[in-house]
């Protein structure tokens, strides 16, 4: 309890006691009176509960606490107070019963009674409680007896104590709570096979939301989540911790396999998207996911540091990416035998994603072009890459199926955007060779455009500089029939092969994409930036636009700005984003 409410509460009674005995009563009257104002104020807002009770049980004064304790009505004032039943020696007696046993004692003590029980008169529940009253009257002429109560709730201290575990805004366990946990539950580890699976966290492009909507209206954001959370972490037993910000952390006990982990993610970023609606529309938001599994990837004792690995190395990937932590982070190992024969199945089972990547004017910034790059959903290792399953599916031939797959996609969402009066701008599909040796390509695209009723202003190819080598016959014949009706080429990752300027005039191209290799080390490389000038100019002479890729931040947009590029891709401008996070750029 509150020392200083008590020391509070024991002057007053000296004063009540002093008002009761003084001769000069009336000169003191007003002074006292005063006071009593005063120290009615502190206990106003004091966290313990204090009560006046008269001897018919009358509230004569209540303080906030007691109001809320007891809910009161507002005007409590002699109202009679529904007696509580107190524990004493593990019997039942009720306040009025035990102040009355104890009122021969007027105004000599407070009688304490710590550790015990009270039961409201309605509700059944004990609540611990310390419980101090003392006995005296309200006037002078000792005519009006009185009972000052103090209730020292002791569920307020546990939820105190417990906040130094607990996330301030959500209520939820924190991160100490959540290392606390993990020590117990490794404890236990040789008892049985199971896995532990650490999942972090972070709902994506919090700070931006948060200047948009508000600080309360994020806050509100957080807490619905943190709910939403719990109320899964029931359903499917695990624990869920809110660690800072917009991070939270959800430990998985008892699992058998990745999958049971991937499953849950699953379902929280699927509520994700409609989970917070503004006005008539919803806000679609996306958690980045960073995972660590004992003990397949992680020893116990770095569980915790590996998922934020896995975390940092999701968020590169784009928005609403998983990433599993790897022990030789960088380098995939995945078993690529395995990744041939799930990548069958993957189409079928709609594993794969269209994201995409804005492309924007140099000078103005503005969004004016985007790139669609495929993302796969595997259902254990989570969000891969194209690096990773671009050449498999080239080796086994699919990528001319993925190819369909990814066009009819775009071309979808060019007419949704239409439709819903977005910004129209030219996508641009990543083209395999395979695709063009596949002789119907061509005819393919434009059945596809007429199918779907889009301009071919509205699209681009691009087409690797090795591949554009390769078999530049085969390849130039059908990208002239593209060009001539409308769609533009890119020649992608340009400088990353030898192609010389002869060769490069026969390439029926009318934009060059300047690789990121070139761009890496270009604000601190002369070299690297006399290479690049000389690019763009080369482009330039034959009278192509130039896009740069790969600009991550500032110094390097000011660098390639001053080059005279035309447009610019990166991650200081975006990364690759899912759809609905992409076409918020556009409106
Ligand atoms: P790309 O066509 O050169 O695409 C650009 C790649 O650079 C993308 O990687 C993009 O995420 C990444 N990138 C863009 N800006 C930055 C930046 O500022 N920093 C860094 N570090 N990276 C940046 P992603 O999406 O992993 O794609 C890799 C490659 O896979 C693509 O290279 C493309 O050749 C191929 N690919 C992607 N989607 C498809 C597809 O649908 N079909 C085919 N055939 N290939 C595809
Ligand atoms: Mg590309
Ligand atoms: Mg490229």
């Amino acid at each position: 309890m509150d020392i200083l409410i008590l020391s509070i509460l024991i002057i007053f009674l000296m004063l009540v006691y002093i008002i009761t005995h003084r001769r000069n009563k009336k000169a003191l009257h007003s002074f006292i009176d005063e006071k009593i104002k005063v120290f009615q104020n502190v206990f106003y807002v004091a966290e313990d509960i204090i009560l006046i009770l008269s001897d018919r049980n009358e509230i004569l004064f209540a303080n906030k606490s007691a109001i809320e304790f007891f809910s009161l009505q507002k005007y409590f004032k002699y109202t009679t107070l529904e007696i509580p039943q107190v524990k004493v020696k593990n019997e039942w007696i009720s306040l009025d019963k035990l102040i009355y046993e104890h009122n021969k004692t007027f105004e000599k003590r407070m009688h304490v009674f710590s550790n015990t029980s009270l039961q409201l008169a309605e509700v059944k529940k004990e609540i611990s409680v310390n419980l101090y009253f003392n006995n005296t009257y309200m006037d002078i002429d000792h005519k009006i007896p009185c009972t000052i109560i103090l209730i020292n709730d002791q569920r307020k201290e546990k939820e105190k104590e417990l906040l130094g575990f607990r996330h301030k805004l959500t209520k939820l366990p924190n991160q100490a709570q959540a290392i606390s946990d993990m020590n117990a539950l490794y404890a236990k580890l040789h008892l049985d096979k199971k896995r532990i699976a650490l999942v972090l966290m972070n709902i994506d492009n919090f700070s931006t939301l948060r200047s948009i909507i508000g600080y309360e209206q994020s806050n509100i954001i957080l807490i619905t989540f943190a709910d939403y959370l719990s109320g899964l972490a029931k359903e499917f037993k695990f624990s869920v911790y809110h660690t800072v910000h917009n991070n939270f952390l959800l430990l998985l006990s008892n699992i058998d396999s990745q999958k049971d982990v991937l499953s849950v993610i699953k379902i929280i970023q699927h509520e994700l998207i409609s989970f917070y609606k503004m006005e008539k529309s919803n806000l679609h938001l996306t958690a980045s996911v960073g995972i660590s599994i004992y003990p397949d990837s992680s020893k116990t004792y770095n569980l915790l540091d590996d998922a934020y690995k896995a975390l940092a190395k999701a968020e590169k990937s784009g928005h609403g990416c998983i990433e599993i932590y790897e022990p030789s982070q960088g380098k995939h190992e995945y078993d690529e035998l395995k990744l041939y024969n799930d990548i069958h199945q993957a189409l079928a089972k709609n594993e794969f994603e269209v994201y995409y990547q804005p492309i924007v004017e140099a000078k103005t910034q503005e969004v004016v072009a985007a790139e669609a790059l495929i993302r796969w959903h595997h259902p254990e290792h989570g969000m891969i890459t194209p690096n990773i399953f671009v050449p498999i599916m080239e080796k086994t031939g699919l990528i001319v199926e993925l190819g369909q797959y990814v066009l009819e996609e775009v071309l979808k969402q060019q007419k949704r955007w239409e439709l819903f009066k977005f910004k129209q701008i030219e996508v641009s599909i990543n083209l395999s060779l395979l695709e063009l040796e596949t002789g119907k390509f061509v005819e393919h695209v434009l059945a596809q455009l007429d199918h779907h009723q889009i301009s071919p202003k509205l699209l681009k190819f691009e087409i690797t500089e090795g591949s554009a080598m390769i078999s530049e016959a085969q390849t130039s014949k059908q990208l002239l029939e593209l060009k001539r009706v409308g769609i533009d080429i890119s020649l992608d990752d340009f400088g990353t092969g030898y192609t010389s300027f002869a060769y490069l005039k026969k390439i029926p191209a009318n934009i060059l994409k300047i690789d990121r290799s070139l761009i890496i080390h270009v604000v601190n490389n002369e070299e690297d930036q006399r290479i690049v000038n000389a690019m763009i100019e080369l482009g330039h002479s034959l009278g192509m636009k130039v896009v740069v890729e790969g600009i991550e931040d500032k110094e390097m947009y000011t660098m390639i700005l001053k080059m005279d590029a035309d447009y610019i891709q990166g991650y200081y401008f975006s990364k690759p984003l899912p759809v609905f996070e992409f076409q918020k750029l556009l409106r």
